[in-house]
């Protein structure tokens, strides 16, 4: 699976079967991401996420993911969707 494709794709992962939901980015791709969101401080990492949205949205390209009890600054955490090709089992 690629992280981006121009077409919506299936509801479950053709690699690990895992379900995904796909979200319209605003460069007109499509991305699959984790249904569950995530929970992250923007800016401060360099992981990429998506924004927490259907559609219109974008690869967010600077985030920390959020760990609780690490006295990270929670006044910053925001939800984002993680890209399923980064977690998929295979
Ligand atoms: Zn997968």
């Amino acid at each position: 699976m690629r992280l981006t494709d121009r077409h919506r794709g299936p509801d479950f992962c053709p690699d690990c079967g895992e379900k995904i939901k796909w979200v319209r980015l605003i460069s007109d791709m499509w991305i699959a991401v984790n249904e569950e969101p995530v929970l992250f401080i923007p800016g401060e990492g360099r992981r990429w996420l998506v924004e927490y949205l259907n559609w219109d949205a974008v690869i967010l390209k600077d985030c920390l993911i959020y760990e609780p009890f690490k006295g990270m600054n929670r006044t910053k955490v925001k939800k984002g969707y993680m890209p399923h090709v980064w977690t998929c089992g295979k």
